[in-house]
């Protein structure tokens, strides 16, 4: 089955607000072209409403890179799905590495997120990975699996379907190491046969499988090339437009 590649770029808590805005339009005028390729930029929270309102009108979507599950309420620095969604935002990031690792966002807590932006009409980007001391004692596909069937578990079929999962090896992470295309390629197989077991076979061909960690122009291609690898979360190589228009662009010649 073909899926169609999803190129989204993580721009973490990087960029001064003019550059921020200055890359957002960039990729609106260079990335917003291809037909082939969905493409989503996920600035700093502040920056969301400025952004969203040059996207106007332009194919390119806008991930926050957080959210709360709750519609609003004493959650102090928090974003609700509701705000992000009246924002602009079309899709948001939950259960980022980062966010597990540094401020405790539990499994629970991405699977009640992912049911959250789906009552709201937000696509979850969630993100799921092993760390190396995982890989390396053989947890990989245990460690992820159960990463996935809590993030997906209040979800029904046609809610799955929709959703992307980005396989993220946490030791790939802004680390310039990259999983080999036969590495990712494996564990996108498990995550689909899991979401067969979990919904069904034709649910699971639907769900767009992203992979990330260091993703760069000069990788893309091999990775793409996976059977179960329908897109990229990139980090560090979303932060200058002519890496990520490469990234966007990796089935065209460029700048055709
Ligand atoms: C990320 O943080 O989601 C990521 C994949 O970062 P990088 O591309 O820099 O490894």
């Amino acid at each position: 089955m073909s899926r169609r590649p999803v190129i989204a770029g993580n721009w973490k808590m990087n960029l001064s607000a003019d550059d921020a805005i200055a890359l957002a339009a960039a990729v609106r005028d260079r990335c917003g072209r291809f037909r082939d390729v969905d493409v989503v930029i996920a600035p700093q929270g502040m920056m969301l409403w400025p952004i969203a309102r040059r996207l106007e009108g332009s194919p390119v979507g806008l991930a926050a890179q957080n959210c709360h599950w709750a519609d609003k309420g004493a959650y102090t620095g928090e974003f609700s799905p509701v705000q992000l969604k009246e924002t602009g935002c079309t899709h948001v990031i939950i259960g980022h590495s980062e966010r597990r690792q540094y401020f405790g966002e539990t499994d629970e807590g991405v699977g009640k997120k992912a049911r959250a932006l789906h009552d709201h009409g937000l696509i979850p980007i969630l993100c799921v990975g092993e760390s190396l001391q995982q890989r390396e004692s053989g947890q990989t596909i245990a460690v992820v699996s159960s990463q996935v069937a809590a993030g997906v578990a209040e979800l029904s079929d046609d809610e799955l379907a929709e959703t992307i999962i980005a396989y993220e090896p946490v030791w790939a992470i802004g680390t310039g190491l990259t999983a080999s295309p036969e590495q990712a390629q494996d564990v996108h197989l498990e995550i689909r046969n899991l979401l067969s077991r979990l919904a069904n076979e034709a649910t699971a061909q639907r769900v767009r499988i992203q992979y990330g960690g260091s993703v760069k122009p000069s990788n893309v291609r091999e990775l793409m090339s996976q059977a179960d690898i329908d897109g990229a979360l990139v980090g560090g190589a979303s932060l200058t437009i002519d890496s990520f228009a490469q990234l966007v662009a990796h089935r065209e010649d460029f700048d055709k």
